[in-house]
């Protein structure tokens, strides 16, 4: 699936603009700078195909990228900005709302945790809207390079805990670095799994 090509199909603002759900679905999701954006282009291979959206006041989008033929990636705007305005943060959670309500092609949401950082109120947030949304949701800690072997048991047993309380947590917790590379196979293995039926 990642040999073939991919390419950024739409950003929407609103629910109206999306693409059909003609294909199979994946979004990822996560706090600002978690490393979602060098996340997917270590995944896709495609340096500077996601940008990281550092501007709290401005209406981020909800980015679409086509992998291959048969499956689409979507990008959702980071949350959790310290100091975002009230109208951001509501518009923020009614495009969520409603996109994962209502994307029955959306088959895996992929939930971006900082492994030095482990599971904050404000993923607890989002994990209460995957359950709410049943939406299958399988958590990536990111950056891995930045944390020593004892601190891997720490944030992994962390979050297993959280995880534990959630219908719609998918078990496995896989650990990825865009530095090194740690996961990426997976990850796309992973993706690649998800088909149509
Ligand atoms: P986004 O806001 O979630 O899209 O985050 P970015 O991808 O822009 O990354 C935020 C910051 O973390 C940047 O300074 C990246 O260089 C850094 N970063 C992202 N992924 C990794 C990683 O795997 N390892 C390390 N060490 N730094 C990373």
């Amino acid at each position: 699936l990642f040999a073939g090509p991919v390419s950024f199909l739409k950003g929407v603002v609103s629910m109206e603009g999306l693409p059909p759900g003609d294909r199979v679905e994946v979004c990822f999701a996560g706090r600002s700078n978690v490393g979602k954006s060098s996340l997917i282009n270590a995944l896709t291979g495609r340096k500077g195909l996601a940008r990281a959206s550092n501007t709290p006041g401005r209406t981020r989008e909800v980015n679409f990228f086509a992998l291959g033929e048969t499956h689409y990636l979507v990008d959702l705007p980071g949350y959790g900005f310290a100091n975002a305005p009230v109208r951001t943060v509501e518009r923020w959670q009614k495009l969520m709302k409603s996109y994962l309500a209502g994307r029955p092609n959306l088959r895996r949401a992929f939930l971006l945790i900082d492994a030095r950082h482990g599971v904050k109120p404000v993923d607890e947030e989002i994990m209460d809207l995957l359950d709410r949304s049943a939406v299958t949701f399988q958590l990536v800690l990111t950056k891995t390079d930045k944390i020593k072997a004892g601190g891997r048991k720490r944030v992994l047993d962390q979050v297993r805990e959280r995880l534990a309380r959630h219908a719609a947590a998918y078990p496995e917790i896989l650990m990825t670095s865009s530095q090194t590379g740690e996961g990426m196979a997976t990850l796309r293995a992973i993706i690649a799994g998800i088909d149509s039926q």
